[in-house]
């Protein structure tokens, strides 16, 4: 018997517009397929709450004891964001402005992407693969679209027969979109378009000669369209059908639309069974943007280096703070919610710092059993995380009570308080008992440099009763410093 198996969990799947019951395909096993990031610049914070959206889903399901193949990938191919757009991507463009190698531009974003989710403590996906590692995979399905007649070569480039597609299939079903409405909507194409109908989009792109990024193909050098890899590497990892497909609410038209349909007519079949899109984040009120200057990175929340927030925040904290709104909401990130949310964090990591001496009695005052369900039903709900919020203030409330002799709580049931709490607030949502920002860090350091150089003049003037007391009192606090040809160095255990 599994966790899972006493757990009935809905989500909202945007596909039919409705919360439905989840049924992996699979029983006990689930795929599940994020749209990655474009690493070009980095790390949007509106990006790092759709990933952690999904972070928390993933984290959740593992808790659950199902077995999870996550897939997110990274986009590093560069892609136009209109077809119609000639000219460079965003990756090229900014190798151009950088002076740099477009994979230069590519591993420098990924590695700033992964450290900033490894603050934000986010576990790993399964799998992490990239777009020019798929080239070939993304080449077979061209052609099989073509064969299939659902696509047409011209000039070198591939074009997706949205117009075909449609007499067969439903193009439009996800984002809710009829495609004659669509087609009404349009501008006419022009004489220099190549696609026959505005909706088409490109499936693999000529490059033109001072195109850097360009793989060679049965039509000529040229580079993959932008919706393509992701139907690559889905199917190649989770299936022709697998269970949940994840991203931003921006993605669901044309991306997510252009993913079905790229898979529909390659396979035949629908491939997601669930559709999940997290929404958006904005600041102030207003949507995030640098031309405006109404925007934020990560990196910037946890230095303090900004001119929007009064002080640094701490991941851990500013994960809690997304965490309190649920994943299909707006949310909007401000100085005065992020200083209401840490003092919501700092009381529940106190709460949690209590269970250890919580003296325990011959009965207990409230139902923890009832409690523990509630949890797990917020979690079932559409993993609403603030109605889960909600529930584990209610424990800590029943812990300050205990503490100060109001309630009571039994051995057993504490123990299955403990254990309940350090599943949700640390596996689940993923939080840290760390409220240390990078200022924090900084000033810490600060500090222990000047004991180093106080020791190290206590030192030379003989006083060996100072050095050592810093070296030893250090240690008690758990500063461990080392001495070495290159002078003192420390360590934080
Ligand atoms: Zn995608």
């Amino acid at each position: 018997m599994h966790l899972y198996d006493r757990q009935t969990i809905k989500v909202y799947n945007s596909l039919s517009g409705k919360k439905e019951i989840f049924t992996p395909i699979n029983p006990g096993h689930i795929g599940m397929y994020v749209c990655g990031p474009t690493v070009y610049s980095n790390v949007h914070l509106g990006n790092c709450r759709t990933f952690m959206s999904f972070d928390m889903i993933f984290r959740y399901f593992k808790h659950l004891g199902y077995k999870v193949r996550y897939v997110r990938n990274i986009t590093d191919a560069g892609h136009l964001v209109d077809d119609a757009e000639d000219g460079e991507d965003k990756i090229t463009k900014k190798a151009r402005l950088e002076q740099l190698e477009p994979m230069e531009v590519v591993q420098r974003y990924t590695v700033d992407f992964h450290t900033i989710l490894e603050k934000f403590n986010f576990l790993p996906p399964s799998i992490e693969p990239t777009a020019t590692g798929h080239i070939i995979e993304q080449i077979e399905i061209i052609k099989d679209i073509l064969q299939k007649g659902y696509a047409y070569e011209m000039n070198g480039s591939v074009y997706f027969d949205v117009v075909k597609f449609n007499e067969s299939n439903e193009y439009g079903k996800l984002s809710g979109r009829k495609l004659e409405d669509m087609i009404a909507n349009t501008r006419e194409l022009t004489a220099q378009d190549e696609k026959k109908s505005p909706q088409d989009f490109a499936l693999w792109k000529r490059a033109e000669p001072q195109h850097i990024m360009r793989w060679p193909s049965p039509w000529g050098d040229g580079f993959p369209g932008w919706h393509l890899e992701c139907t690559a590497m889905s199917t190649k990892y989770l299936g022709k059908t697998f269970d949940i497909h994840g991203g931003g609410m921006d993605l669901k038209f044309p991306h997510h639309e252009c993913e079905i349909a790229q898979a529909e007519a390659s396979n035949g079949k629908s491939p997601v069974k669930y559709w999940l899109h997290a929404n958006m984040l904005t600041l102030n009120g207003k949507k995030m943007a640098k031309s405006t200057g109404n925007s934020i990175l990560p990196g910037e929340i946890f230095s303090g280096e900004n001119n929007i927030l009064s002080k640094a925040f701490s991941p851990s904290m500013v994960r809690f703070f997304m965490m309190q709104a649920h994943y299909t909401s707006i949310l909007d990130i401000s100085n005065d919610a992020l200083l209401a949310s840490e003092k919501g964090f700092n009381k529940l990591m106190e709460g949690i710092g209590h269970l250890d001496s919580l003296p325990v009695g011959d009965d207990t005052d409230f139902d923890v059993k009832q409690w523990k369900r509630s949890c797990y039903n917020a979690m079932n709900d559409d993993f609403n995380t603030p109605i889960l919020i909600a529930n584990l203030f209610e424990g800590i409330k029943h812990i300050n009570l205990i503490k100060e002799g109001k309630e009571t709580i039994t051995s057993a049931d504490k123990d299955l308080l403990k254990g309940t709490l350090q599943n949700f607030v640390f596996d689940v949502l993923g939080l840290e008992n760390r409220t240390g920002t990078d200022a924090d860090t900084e000033k810490l350091s600060g500090v222990v440099e000047l004991l180093i150089q106080l020791r190290k003049e206590a030192r030379e003037n003989k006083d060996f009763a100072t050095s050592d007391k810093i070296r030893d009192q250090l240690a008690e606090l758990g500063i461990q410093l080392k001495d070495g040809k290159e002078g003192t160095t420390f360590s934080v255990s």
